[in-house]
């Protein structure tokens, strides 16, 4: 509600989300990261993860149902509260969600990629052209692109200093996530955790 707009952009950009050159390559399956940054009553997130983990495909939806599954996601995506699940105490609510799916060809460095892949591809269409037409779908998937969910949130809670714990239902969400890499900056400092599907849970008492 104060002037906190520049601070939690100042807190954000220092963390590697903010890196544009950053490639979705790099992901690693399994692992998504959360960055938390809290000032006063407001509390930003942004949050990303693999397609894999999120929708267990990374080619471009091809049909009804990827899209379908994407749109669900997206949507989930867009409730954070149900995915990081704050005390009620802490009477934390949405101001802004948004969620959306980031895919590769947007980077210069795909045609490089591409272009590694092409002799695959051909030898695997050989094998389509003598009938296994169900094998497309399977083929395309095994291109070399990568996609990542991408998530902005700013909820603003009555009472921060009761947030004490975080209970990641977001592992119930979207079964192909193992962990998540949590960074959280107040004005006390920066620390980070990781949080694993068998555990949870992140205690934060004291932190804020
Ligand atoms: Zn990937």
């Amino acid at each position: 509600m104060r002037h906190s707009a520049p601070i939690l952009l100042t807190l954000l950009a220092s963390t590697a989300l903010a890196d544009g050159t950053r490639e979705l390559g790099a992901h690693e399956h399994g692992v998504g990261e959360l960055y938390i940054a809290v000032d006063g009553n407001t509390v930003a997130m942004e949050f990303r993860a693999p397609g894999a983990d999120i929708v267990g495909f990374e080619y471009a939806a091809e049909c009804a149902e990827d899209r379908a599954a994407i749109d669900a996601a997206v949507a989930t995506l867009a409730k954070p509260l149900d995915l990081f699940v704050l005390p009620a105490a802490a009477e934390c609510s949405v101001t802004q969600a948004s969620a959306e799916l980031e895919s590769e060809e947007a980077h210069e460095d795909h045609a490089e990629h591409a272009e590694a892949h092409d002799h695959d591809h051909d030898h695997e269409k050989h094998s389509d052209a003598h009938g296994h037409d169900d094998h497309d779908h399977e083929d395309h998937s095994a291109e070399a692109s990568h996609t990542e969910f991408h998530a902005e949130y700013v909820l603003s809670c009555g009472n921060p200093s009761a947030v004490s714990e975080i209970t990641f239902a977001y592992f119930d969400m979207f079964e192909n996530a193992r962990e998540l890499e949590v960074q959280i900056v107040s004005s006390s400092g920066a620390q980070a955790f990781e949080v694993e599907r068998d555990d949870p849970q992140l205690d934060l008492r004291g932190m804020f």
